[in-house]
């Protein structure tokens, strides 16, 4: 079950030049994370410049936070676990530790190794009075094997989270994640640039205006951004379906290619 939720890093399809308008947080992991990983055999002996065992990404939905832990192990050179938290709270008692404990053996025989947890407050929430038995334990136990590998001289798995609401999440855990990081929604500056990066590949009529979309568009998230443009490159495929050469006949070799994106199929 785990195994396919692996990724090896050339596998992993998401860089640090997938990300707009979060040079801040990418700065400061590239220091903390990716430099120590990166240059551990120069220092093993240095206990001094270790990488967090422990990182919390925190902020709405749809800014980044998963884009940003892909990132960090690409770059890091690092295995990727994406864990996925349901597998570990669905399974029978008994059976989410035994999985739980398979995931730590697992990311210490791959370390370099980020064991990514979305949605981390879901699993590692507040202890409170009506927690399951097996949910407490399951937690106690989970910190456990972090704390058991934390530990451990050279260890570089790094558990990494994600969550929309810190408040929850149980004090101790957040103890274990020195390194917090907040990943808000996109000011108009960087809307521009996630608007920019998105549409790098596409073509635009003269009278698209990214400052002003990028100013129309309070609150969006950067996946709300990207949905609008996807939206606006199908609109433009309908119109010309419609009103172009949808009634023509097709080019023979289909390379046609196709109108620019116009400022009205972005407002649309
Ligand atoms: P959730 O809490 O819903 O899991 P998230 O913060 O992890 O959200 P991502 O899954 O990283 O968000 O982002 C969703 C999608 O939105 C990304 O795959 C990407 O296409 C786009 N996106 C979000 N933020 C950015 C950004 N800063 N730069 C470029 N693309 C972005």
């Amino acid at each position: 079950v785990i195994a396919s939720h692996l990724v090896v890093p050339d596998d992993i399809t998401v860089s640090w030049d997938d990300i707009a308008g979060l040079d801040g947080v990418i700065e400061e992991l590239r220091e903390s994370v990716v430099l120590p990983i990166r240059h551990r055999h120069l220092l093993q002996n240095s206990q001094l410049w270790e990488a967090p065992k422990g990182v919390l990404l925190h902020g709405p939905p749809g800014c980044g936070k998963t884009l940003i832990a892909k990132a960090t192990a690409k770059e890091g050179g690092m295995r990727f676990i994406n864990l996925d938290v349901a597998i570990l709270t669905d399974k029978w008692y008994g059976e989410s530790q035994k999985l739980a404990s398979a995931v730590f053996t697992l990311a210490s025989k791959l370390q370099p190794c980020i064991v990514f947890i979305d949605e981390i407050e879901s699993f590692l929430r507040s202890r409170n009075v009506q927690d399951h038995e097996a949910t407490a334990m399951m937690k106690t136990q989970f910190m456990m094997l972090w704390d058991g590998l934390s530990t451990k001289a050279g260890s570089t798995v790094i558990v990494m989270g994600a969550t929309n609401r810190p408040q929850d999440l149980d004090k101790a855990i957040m103890r274990r994640m020195p390194a917090q990081f907040h990943v808000g929604l996109p000011t108009e500056e960087q809307r521009l640039k996630i608007f920019r990066l998105v549409l790098s590949t596409e073509t635009f009529s003269d009278d698209v205006d990214l400052n002003r979309i990028a100013k129309l568009t309070h609150g969006f998230s950067g996946s709300d951004i990207r949905e609008l443009c996807r939206n606006a490159s199908v609109f433009r495929i309908r119109n010309y379906m419609r009103n172009g050469s949808g009634n023509q006949t097709p080019s023979p070799n289909g390379t046609e290619p196709l109108p620019p994106i116009s400022m009205d199929n972005l407002l649309s």
